[in-house]
């Protein structure tokens, strides 16, 4: 059986915290791994602590852009030292829906710029939130050198999708693709192996997942449904996913 990995998701969230021991030991059974993104310091130290309790538990370390008014010194000197046991840096990105205000975005562009230049020092993954910012992260991330770059919950344009993929990044589809046709539609358009799937739960999607938190047991129905989208089977799509998912973390 191939492993799946969920490339998107916040384990460090209060509302998976009584769970945790449950979670862990399913997603031995499941056989999915799970790249946990951070949003701030708080959350940096709790990503750390689940990835000692489970190596199925990769860690990311970043700010997300809603909390780039953060303090960036604690998350880089823990990125640092623990650089030998992340995974990658992230959630971090823009986001101008967080606020409007010039300053403000000035200080997610910094706080993105200083964790990029971090990551390609560094030799990490990104995973990067880019609601309604992409043209901006993709002219930015063009001064960078950094090898796995993924465009995490894929809301753009077929034309941006186009100029993502000349870049060589990936993009990651989650439950919203079981039930949104425009996103099942960037997905066929994406360059096969850059093709990557995620919950970013704790999010709560409606439809038939009901508004319940993210699960990352909810993989398998995004796998299947994309399987179906690109008219593979199930077991095929799941052994290029893991391929895809081993050249975006570079293991
Ligand atoms: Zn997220």
């Amino acid at each position: 059986m191939t492993w799946l990995t969920d490339v998107h998701i916040h384990l460090s969230d209060d509302v998976y915290f009584d769970d945790i021991p449950n979670i862990l030991v399913s997603m031995e059974r499941m056989k999915i791994r799970a790249c946990c993104v951070s949003m701030d310091f708080q959350t940096c130290q709790k990503t750390l602590d689940l990835s000692k309790k489970s190596k199925l538990v990769l860690p990311f370390l970043g700010i997300h852009p809603g909390k780039a008014s953060e303090n960036i010194e604690p998350v880089s000197e823990l990125i640092i030292r623990h650089y030998k046991e992340i995974s990658g840096i992230g959630e971090i990105g823009l986001d101008n829906t967080y606020t409007g205000a010039i300053d403000s975005l000035r200080r997610q562009e910094m706080v993105f710029n200083t964790l990029l230049a971090l990551a390609e020092k560094l030799k990490k993954p990104v995973s990067i939130h880019s609601r309604r910012s992409l043209d901006k992260i993709l002219s930015i991330l063009s001064s960078y050198k950094i090898r796995g770059i993924l465009l995490h919950w894929f809301d753009g344009s077929k034309k941006q999708l186009r100029d993502a993929m000349d870049m060589g990044c990936y993009a990651s589809f989650g439950p919203v693709m079981v039930y949104a046709k425009d996103k099942q539609v960037l997905l066929s358009k994406t360059d096969p192996d850059k093709i990557l799937v995620e919950t970013d739960g704790p999010v709560k999607f409606s439809r038939c997942f009901e508004l319940k938190n993210a699960q990352i047991s909810f993989i398998p129905s995004v796998v299947f449904c994309a399987s179906k989208v690109l008219s593979k089977t199930y077991d095929e799509l799941s052994i290029e996913l893991e391929q895809n998912c081993k050249q975006y973390l570079g293991i």
